[in-house]
């Protein structure tokens, strides 16, 4: 039988781990969340994280800017935070609007303070497999997932799907770290369904529903689907669906979101997952993990900087 690899029953004993862990400090760990503008899909993620970090007895503050605010403010406003010791993560949201310089501005955060892993410090220790590396949330919880599950990923053939520097690139180079054998599939590679049905784990970051059907997988594989689509209520999923946003929904809804708009990942799941060893459903997959995730990484940072 097809084991679920569900998102959710990890986030909650992360959940309770952090929490146990927060109670136990002499202080509360501070995250600060950057958001510049008012996108709703923005404000989805931010409230997941703001609900998580009061689970766990985390400080979440939600610095909202106006859309067009100056990249020289928006980096003077980084570089006063970088230097407050109370505040132990910061994260931009994204996407921040088109006339600022998202990679001058995430790279502008301290790279002590970096609990997305995105500054190009974390990256190259990613690169480098540094132990001290701050892996990007994503990343990190497709990781936590299959361990959790017991998943071994050690001489394991991976094929990765997206090569985005979010997360279809990190999400490679952590697997190689581990010893995987991995592959990396775009829009460019021409014979998808061969590279994919030669996976122990795939992995796919894409963004489209539907992109892996049944054709794709075979018996014995594990199927990790990090893809977020939301459709329009009646969609019928078919091969020409197009996300409306490439968000994660909100779990309490937004007054400003339409009831009942539905979310897929980019696989085919129901029939996918007759033939799979494992998947992750999309809701309740990798999106916890993210969340999780990046409150691991913040109480990283937070034992980083506080001296015992
Ligand atoms: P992105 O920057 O748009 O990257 C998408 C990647 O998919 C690109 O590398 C692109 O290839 C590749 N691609 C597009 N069409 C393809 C095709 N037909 N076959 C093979 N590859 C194809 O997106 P992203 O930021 O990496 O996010 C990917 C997905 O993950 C989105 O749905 C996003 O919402 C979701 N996501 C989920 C979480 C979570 O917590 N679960 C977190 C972050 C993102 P090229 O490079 O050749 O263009």
């Amino acid at each position: 039988m097809t084991q679920i690899l569900d998102g959710r029953i990890v986030r909650d004993k992360i959940a309770q781990d952090l929490r146990s862990k927060i109670l136990n400090l002499k202080s509360r760990p501070k995250l600060v969340i950057i958001q510049v503008g008012n996108l709703p899909e923005s404000n989805t993620y931010i409230r997941q994280k703001v609900l998580f970090g009061e689970k766990i007895g985390a400080i979440v503050k939600h610095k909202r800017f106006d859309a067009d605010i100056t990249q020289k403010i928006l980096i003077n406003e980084l570089l006063t935070m970088n230097n407050e010791p109370s505040i132990h993560g910061i994260i931009v949201q994204l996407p921040i609007s088109k006339h600022l310089d998202a990679d001058v501005v995430i790279d502008t955060i301290s790279p002590q303070k970096d609990v997305d892993g995105l500054t190009s410090t974390n990256l190259k220790k990613l690169w480098e497999n540094k132990t001290s590396a701050i892996i990007p949330a994503t990343t990190k919880g497709v990781l936590t997932l299959l361990d959790y599950y017991k998943i071994p990923i050690p001489c394991k053939k991976v094929v990765v799907i997206g090569r985005s520097s979010l997360v279809g690139k990190p999400t490679a180079l952590a697997f190689l770290n581990r010893d995987a054998t991995v592959t990396v599939c775009h829009s460019e590679t021409k014979n998808l369904k061969l590279e994919t049905k030669n996976a122990d784990i795939l992995v796919i970051a894409v963004g489209k529903p539907n992109l892996i059907t049944k054709d794709h997988v075979s018996k014995n594989q594990v199927v990790i689907d990090v893809g977020i689509n939301v459709l329009p209520p009646q969609a019928k999923l078919g091969v020409q669906v197009q996300p409306l946003l490439g968000v994660v929904p909100l779990q309490a809804k937004p007054e400003t979101e339409p009831p009942a708009r539905r979310l897929v990942g980019d696989v085919d799941f129901e029939n996918v997952s007759k033939v799979v060893a494992a998947i992750t459903p999309v809701p309740g997959g990798i999106g916890p993990m993210t969340v999780a995730s990046l409150f691991q990484n913040l109480l990283i940072a937070y034992e980083n900087q506080v001296s015992k």
